[in-house]
């Protein structure tokens, strides 16, 4: 019987962890890339064991462990009030922490466990997709020789702006927020909760959130220009590594499936990081995914993905609007919330399940 040969677009955390996950079932698979090597900057940073568990029989997880920080809590503030400490614990579960991780040093440990098995082609960009019943073919710019150019399926992984899903003709229905929200990643000397999550809400209906990313390191993310500035808490920054901007869409592609191609990842749905949950969705993806293709029943990806998919970015929206509404009733009632949060072990709990397992 002939070997199933699949095509991946995009070497992110999706495309890589599809690309493994087929790889070490047996499926002949190629991952291409358009940027000439892998990227150095890092956007998600926070692991949900849910991803870790998935993870897990690639060996992959145990790596990420090895390498990234346990947070059993997340301090939330309003300016300079702390209104709440939420531990993670979950007492019936082993893994109950999020794992902080730069997420280029994640896609190092895919990328790790995919060289057992084959490499990313990177400098190579997909144009054109067409497909019939049996086979999708690609046009390629700069395709190493020696790639095939039509494939059994086609996983598009290829973010945000896909190409993969404009060619097949999948509609991203949503909307764009406005504003841009902004990054920063810094050496600093002092900061009150190196080994907790920290979310702040600010005066003006703003967030900012600091991500411990290894000791003395550390990630912040404003809604507003200028993360370090937006800051209501003291932080002795020595050093930027690095800043920037972004901005946001709230998007779920209309469906994950055309035909032999798929798509999962950003190019099927994108949030806000409120929740941090896009890489972790990625990757709960791509593993389905894999599953399904090479067990035959790839038809039912996109219904089971979809829903999950349209659900998650519905949660992280509904979020990012209370933790960003300036309504004087709705910032009372969050207030008074997370007072109770800060009081009641069951809630807790419930919290915690949500942010570690949903
Ligand atoms: C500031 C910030 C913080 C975040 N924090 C978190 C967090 O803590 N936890 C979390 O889970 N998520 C987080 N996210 C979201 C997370 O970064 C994304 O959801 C994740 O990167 C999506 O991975 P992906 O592999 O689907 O797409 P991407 O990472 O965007 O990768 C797509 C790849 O496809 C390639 N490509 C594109 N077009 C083509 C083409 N035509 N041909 C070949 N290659 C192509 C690109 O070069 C790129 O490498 C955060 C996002 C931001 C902006």
């Amino acid at each position: 019987m002939k070997q199933m040969n699949v095509l991946v677009v995009g070497a992110g955390p999706t495309g890589l962890t599809a690309a493994v996950e087929l790889a070490r079932r047996g499926v002949n698979v190629d991952v291409i890339d358009k940027r000439e090597a892998a990227s150095g900057w890092s956007r998600a940073v926070g692991i949900q064991p849910l991803s870790l568990e998935l993870l897990r029989p690639s060996g992959v997880a145990g790596a990420l462990l090895e390498e990234g920080i346990r947070f059993q809590f997340a301090k939330f503030y309003r300016e300079k009030e702390l209104l709440a400490t939420m531990p993670f614990a979950l007492p019936d579960k082993e893994l109950s922490f999020i794992l902080g991780l730069a997420q280029d040093r994640t896609e190092i440990h895919l990328r790790d466990a995919l060289e057992r098995y084959g490499r990313v082609h990177y400098g190579v960009e997909l144009e054109e997709v067409s497909q019939d019943e049996e086979q999708v073919f690609v046009t390629l710019e700069n395709s190493p020789q020696g790639l095939a150019t039509s494939f059994d399926f086609l996983i598009g992984a290829d973010g945000v702006r896909s190409r993969v899903r404009e060619q097949v003709g999948i509609s991203y229905p949503g909307f764009d927020l406005q504003g841009r929200w902004s990054i920063a990643d810094v050496n600093a000397d002092y900061w009150v909760h190196p080994d907790a999550l920290t979310i702040c809400q600010l005066a003006d209906g703003n967030l900012a959130f600091v991500v411990p990313l290894e000791s003395n390191r550390f990630r912040v993310i404003a809604s507003t220009a200028d993360a370090l500035a937006a800051l209501p808490l003291r932080m002795n920054v020595t050093s930027i590594r690095r800043a920037g901007d972004f901005s946001i869409s709230i998007r779920v592609a209309e469906s994950f499936q055309k035909g032999r191609v798929f798509l999962a990842g950003d190019a099927a749905h994108c949030h806000s990081p409120v929740g941090g949950r896009g890489m972790n969705l990625g990757i709960a993806d791509a593993v389905e995914l894999a599953r399904r293709l090479v067990d035959g029943n790839a038809d039912g990806y996109s219904d089971c993905r979809h829903k999950i998919g349209k659900a998650i970015v519905g949660k992280s929206e509904q979020a990012r609007k209370i933790l960003t509404a300036t309504n004087p009733l709705i910032r009372l009632g969050t207030y008074g919330v997370m007072k109770l949060v800060d009081r009641s072990p069951f809630l807790q709990r419930r919290v915690a399940m949500q942010a570690l397992y949903d």
